[in-house]
């Protein structure tokens, strides 16, 4: 089978590893002028062309059996216009859910499923208003485009908020969250398969850093066993009510014994490059196994699992530092606070783990 990917960046380069391990060839669609570097000697990389028609696209890519994604913020008329081609996983409406902040918790909330309180604006006025009816404190998010905490302004009063006005762009749409005084962030990566079969991961509980991924670690350690079986069920729910198929990643809010969804990604997550180690079956290997209708693999693991992000630094095997330690790279160049790589690792006793962690994502 031949797969194709949107995107050439570390993603689709952990897709494609576990991918070539069971015999499957890959070529991947790149932004104009998108380093491919991540995927060297993967597959053919085809650069998008403006205007390329369907057909054209479709024999670059070398006719693959299934178009799946790295990213969120992809043409999803594109890929649309390849159904009558290929099988297209997950499905372009599924996609365009998740693109937009306000259209994906709308969504989310008609489900039942709990958000954070939130108003859409799309003028200065329209803003003074949702911000009055929400309630400081506030994070102001574009609806569009966005990653890693870019596009957002977190307003804690009024003066704050008088002094950030000029700043924000008014003339894009923007929602209005409540401010979640959370416990914990975590995520959690689930999968359905094209005969429609699901798994679900534990539960992850994630640090981030200037809205950046440091660390995670799983099964979260919560007290209240009732969120495993909600986020099992929010997840089950979300993956049905779209006939999706392929790894959907959707992070939480924990407050109290609720679960509030906050985002949904449509593709493998930073939170679950941990599944790379732990006995599973990984989050990249389940998303080719969904796709290409495979059985889907375990993933519920034996021990303590966590991950650590590698942020601007060279990759070298010296950062390999102890036996329980797993090395990605994703052999690209280093630059400040880009994600270049990462460290598995696991152990039966939690506490120790925990240290490890905390002294790794430290240095
Ligand atoms: P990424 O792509 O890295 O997940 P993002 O740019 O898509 O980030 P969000 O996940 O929406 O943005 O927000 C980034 C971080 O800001 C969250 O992980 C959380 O720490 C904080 N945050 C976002 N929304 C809220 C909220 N309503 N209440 C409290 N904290 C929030
Ligand atoms: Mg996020």
């Amino acid at each position: 089978m031949h797969v194709a990917i949107i995107g050439a960046g570390q993603l689709a380069r952990m897709m494609a590893l576990e991918g070539w391990r069971m015999g499957l060839s890959f070529s991947f669609l790149a932004n104009p002028g998108e380093s491919s570097i991540c995927v060297e000697g993967l597959g053919s990389v085809v650069e998008l062309q403006e205007g390329m028609a369907a057909e054209e696209l479709y024999k670059a890519l070398g006719e693959p059996d299934v178009l799946t994604v790295e990213r969120e913020h992809v043409d999803t008329e594109l890929m649309a216009s390849l159904e009558p081609y290929c099988k297209i996983c997950p499905n372009p409406k599924a996609v365009a859910v998740s693109q937009h902040r306000g259209r994906e918790k709308s969504f989310v909330n008609s489900l039942g499923i709990p958000t954070a309180e939130f108003e859409l604006a799309d003028s200065a006025d329209a803003l003074k208003t949702a911000v009055e009816n929400i309630g400081l404190p506030v994070i102001v998010k574009t609806c569009g485009e966005g990653y890693d905490g870019k596009g957002q302004w977190k307003i804690d009063d009024a003066d704050e908020f008088e002094r950030l006005l000029p700043s924000i762009d008014c003339s894009k749409e923007l929602i209005v969250e409540k401010v979640v005084s959370f416990e914990k962030e975590v995520s959690v990566i689930s999968v359905r398969s094209v005969s429609g079969e699901t798994a679900v991961y534990p539960i992850t509980e994630n640090e981030h850093s200037e809205g950046i991924l440091v660390a995670s670690i799983a099964p979260a350690n919560l007290q209240c066993k009732v969120l495993s079986a909600k986020a099992k069920e929010a997840a089950t729910k979300i993956l049905e009510s779209l006939d999706y198929v392929g790894v959907l990643s959707i992070e939480f809010f924990v407050v109290g014994d609720e679960l509030l969804v906050n985002e949904l990604a449509p593709r493998v997550h930073n939170s679950g490059h941990w599944t790379q180690a732990g006995d599973v079956c990984s989050q990249f290997e389940n998303h080719i196994r969904a796709i290409c209708d495979m059985k889907l693999g375990f993933t519920v693991p034996k021990t303590n699992v966590a991950m650590v992000n590698l942020l601007g630094i060279a990759v070298t095997p010296d950062l390999l530092t102890a036996a329980n330690m797993q090395l990605h790279s994703y052999n690209k160049q280093p630059k400040p606070k880009r994600k270049v790589g990462h460290l598995n690792l696991w152990s039966d006793n939690r506490a120790e783990l925990e240290a490890q962690v905390a002294e790794l994502s430290k240095a």
